[in-house]
This record gives structure tokens, C-alpha cells and sequence, in this order.
């Protein structure tokens, strides 16, 4: 087991010397976990193949799932990949710093394990002090997947990084709670017209504002598992989000919802089984069940991303056996919403009418 170093930093304004003291770390081969506007990243140099492997075997990632590679200077993406169309300068130009992950055809550089063996490249330069403070001081582009153990729901603050990495990592920066709380949309370029692969912090609508034709990958909204042949991006393969407990989603209109949800939660009770709700503001108070807990009001959907990870996890700490969560509608931040819940019900989706 590793000693695990925790360094608290203030997000705005980090501690150069505790910087510097990760970016050797990183340029060592260490592993590093950091705050970045949407989750916290777990950080090993992109381009050093044993670092990436150890970032594989710290958080049980299966090989095949590639990380993001994290840049802080948009001439790295030049290094990084073969072309880059004025659709990519496009959306640098608009997007980064921030939670927009772009793939790209791969340049030789790069080691096979930190693209899994794909001839792509998945990007992005986040938009957090302590993210580009470490990638700048260490010179290196970071690749960065989630700071959490592969299946379970991403990290929103030190720490869930902690609980889940704890011995097995190298330090965690501490920068406090991440304001986003979904991870980055993936949009593949290497496709014409673009793909949203995962939704994240930047939505499909503002995408579309920008790029006029763009789609979505029909995994994004799937409400099964998809067959192998029409997956696109490796991390749709795999268990994602998943906490102890099992977890059930309840669709439709509000009112239905509610009646529902009580209605599975009274089968539950009724038989000892102990239940917790992830309910929002409007419907909070209309149940009954041993833990009731809102994501926030369901007229401010980024809020509902913000805190959705983090309830999950303060649900399934108080050793439930069933979350039932309300579904949230999938437009803006709700589809990023929609996407992690229907995935971390592992697809038991109710439809309540
Ligand atoms: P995480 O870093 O945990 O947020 O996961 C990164 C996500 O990016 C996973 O869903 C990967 O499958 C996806 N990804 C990484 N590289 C690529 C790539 N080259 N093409 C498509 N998706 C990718
Ligand atoms: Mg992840």
C-alpha cells in the first residue's frame, strides 16, 4: 500500500510549492489526483506508457477504456493529433478552458496504453486553477480519467477520492467541492457531422448553437444496453455510476412520478427493505421512506447535475438497499443527468404514467 499525500489547496489560488511538490510526482510517474470544474481527475503523465498503466491498476480500469488527456495550452492538441479542422478550432476557440472533450485521429507520440490501442485521441483543457497550475508546472499533458475506483459515481470532492483511492494513489489536491459534477461531454470529430459520445458539462443545445449539425450517439439516450457493434466510445461497454445499492429510475410527468415512487417505496418498506429517494424540491416533502434526499429543484437542472454524484454516494453510505431516483427532463444539464442515472440503474428504468 502507498502513502497516500493529501495537499490542501485553495482553488483560486493554489500553493505553488504544493503544486510543484505534485508536478514531481507526476514527473516521476506518480499518480496524482485533482480538482477540475467537472469531477475530480486522477493525473499521470499521457506520455509515459508505465504511468498510465499503474493509472489503469489504481482504479481497477479495464485496459480497454481510454482516459482524457488534459492540456493547458491549446498548441499541445498540434502534438497530439494529426489534423485539426476549423470545426476543432471552432470549438476550442469557444468551449476550452472547459468541460467539452474532443476525439481526434492520433499522433504517433502517444502510447498505445493511454488510447487503449485506438488510432484516437480523446482531449480537453479544463477550466480550474489547480488543474492547469499542475499540468503547467509539470510540463507534461496529463491523462486524467475520474479520481474513483472503475463503476462507482465520479468524485466531487477530495474526499470521495480519499474513500475510494486511499493506499493505492500517490497525493490528492484538494480544491474543494467541483462546481460542475458531471464529467465533460465528449464530442468525436473524427466523425462528420460531429458525435456527442457522453453528455457532460456543455450541453447539446450549446453545441448545436455552435456547430448547427450535430449529433447525438443513440447510447446517449438509450434506455438499454446497446449492442457491441454500435458502440462507439469504450467506456460505453461498462458498468458506470453504480452505488451499493441497487438502483431504480422512475420516468414521467411529475405527478405520476411521485405516486409511483411512493407506491415502489411502501412495497419496500412493507417488506423491511430499506429505501432511500432522490427526490427533487417540488417533491420532497410528498414521501415517505427511511432516507429522502432532493438533487435540487427541477426548474435548475445544473444544480441537479451539481449535486447528483455526491447524493448518490451520501444515499448509499446509509446503507440502503434500493434507491428509487426521480427522472429529470433530458434537456440541457438534464441529459447529462438522465444519461448517468439510467446507466447507474444499470438500465431498470420504470415508466410511470
Ligand atoms: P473518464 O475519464 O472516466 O471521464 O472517462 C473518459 C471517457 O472518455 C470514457 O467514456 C472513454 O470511453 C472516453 N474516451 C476516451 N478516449 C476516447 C476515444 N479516443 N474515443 C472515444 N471515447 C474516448
Ligand atoms: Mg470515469
Amino acid at each position: 500500500m502507498k502513502k497516500t499525500l493529501l495537499l490542501k489547496v485553495n482553488p483560486e489560488n493554489p500553493d505553488s510549492t504544493k503544486i510543484e511538490a505534485a508536478a514531481q510526482i507526476i514527473l516521476k510517474g506518480g499518480l496524482v489526483a485533482f480538482p477540475t470544474e467537472t469531477v475530480y481527475g486522477l493525473g499521470a503523465d499521457a506520455l509515459n506508457a508505465d504511468a498510465v498503466l499503474s493509472l489503469f491498476e489504481a482504479k481497477k480500469r479495464p485496459l480497454d477504456n481510454p482516459p482524457i488527456i488534459h492540456i493547458s495550452n491549446v498548441s499541445e492538441v498540434y502534438t497530439l493529433t494529426k489534423e485539426v479542422t476549423k470545426k476543432a478550432e471552432l470549438l476550442m476557440k469557444e468551449f476550452w478552458p472547459g468541460p467539452l472533450t474532443l476525439v481526434f485521429q492520433r499522433s504517433d507520440i502517444i502510447p498505445k496504453v493511454t488510447v487503449a490501442g485506438l488510432d484516437t485521441v480523446a482531449i480537453r483543457m479544463p477550466k480550474h486553477k489547480v488543474a492547469l497550475a499542475l499540468i503547467e508546472k509539470s510540463r507534461r499533458s496529463i491523462a486524467a480519467p475520474s479520481a474513483n475506483l472503475a463503476g462507482k459515481p465520479s468524485p466531487t470532492t477530495a474526499k470521495y477520492v480519499f474513500e475510494d483511492l486511499n493506499g493505492r494513489i500517490d497525493a490528492i489536491l484538494d480544491g474543494g467541492p467541483t462546481l460542475i459534477g458531471v464529467e465533460s461531454t465528449v464530442l468525436d470529430l473524427s466523425v462528420d457531422p460531429p458525435m456527442v459520445l457522453r453528455p457532460g458539462g456543455i450541453t447539446f443545445e450549446a453545441l448545436k448553437k455552435v456547430l448547427g449539425d450535430v449529433k447525438l450517439h443513440p447510447f446517449v439516450e438509450a434506455e438499454t444496453e446497446l449492442p457491441i457493434e454500435k458502440i462507439r466510445s469504450p467506456g460505453m461497454k461498462h458498468r458506470h455510476y453504480a452505488p451499493k445499492a441497487e438502483v431504480i429510475l422512475v420516468e414521467g410527468t411529475i405527478s405520476a412520478v411521485t405516486s409511483k415512487i411512493q407506491g415502489l417505496a411502501d412495497s419496500y418498506l412493507i417488506k423491511n427493505v430499506k429505501v432511500g429517494i432522490l427526490a427533487t424540491d417540488e417533491t420532497k416533502t410528498a414521501y415517505k421512506a427511511d432516507i429522502v434526499r432532493s438533487l435540487g429543484s427541477r426548474f435548475n437542472l445544473a444544480t441537479v447535475a451539481q449535486n447528483l454524484f455526491r447524493l448518490v454516494r451520501e444515499v448509499d453510505a446509509e446503507n440502503v438497499d434500493v434507491i428509487l431516483a426521480e427522472g429529470v427532463p433530458s434537456e440541457e444539464m438534464g441529459l447529462a443527468v438522465m444519461n448517468r442515472l439510467r446507466k447507474a440503474s444499470g438500465y431498470h428504468i420504470v415508466k410511470a404514467e
